[in-house]
């Protein structure tokens, strides 16, 4: 399992992940890309004028909604929730297939590469217009592993249908 722990001008510190969710955005190449600033209803992301320059997250201003990350092209936001209590965090994820996970269903989470990292509960599925037909779905699992938890290992398709067709 990668223990690798990102730092850049996205990423929130150990204090602002205990207080509630929030954003962390793992986007690290300087790329011409700025959907993120644009989604965001708080005003706490900045990419600036200089399109390449990586984004840059406030903290305070963000609640951890999660719209920015239906929005990013790069699958690269992630939310991060260390204020659940008993040893637990709550990440959350964008998820473009099908079918979705089940509320309350025990689930093998994986790193960014697909490593197993640990089991975990889907705590819950969110689908919404404002979405644009990515859900966002987010896990329950032992705070240790907030910052290496950043996907599932998929439910089986019931078809043949792999990719969500309205994605
Ligand atoms: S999670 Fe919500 S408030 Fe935070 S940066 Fe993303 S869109 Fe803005
Ligand atoms: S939308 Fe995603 S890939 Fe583009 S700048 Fe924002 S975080 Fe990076």
């Amino acid at each position: 399992m990668s223990r690798w722990i990102p730092e850049g001008p996205g990423i929130p510190d150990a204090q602002r992940r205990a207080r509630g969710p929030v954003a962390c955005i793992e986007c690290f190449q300087q790329i011409p890309c700025n959907p993120c600033e644009e989604a965001c209803p708080r005003g706490a992301i900045t990419v600036g004028d200089e399109i390449t320059s990586l984004p840059h997250l406030d903290t305070e201003k963000c609640n951890g909604c999660g719209l920015c990350m239906t929005r990013c092209p790069g699958l690269a936001i992630f939310t991060v929730d260390e204020s659940c209590g008993e040893g637990k965090a709550r990440v959350s994820f964008p998820y473009e297939y099908v079918p979705l996970p089940e509320k309350g269903s025990r689930i093998d989470c994986t790193d960014r590469e697909g490593h197993f990292v640990t089991e975990g509960t889907v705590y819950q599925v969110r689908e919404s217009k404002a979405f644009d037909h990515t859900a966002i779905v987010t896990v329950e699992i032992p705070r240790e592993y907030s910052m290496d938890v950043r996907f599932i290992v998929r439910p089986a398709p019931t078809d043949s249908e792999e990719v969500n067709p309205d994605a």
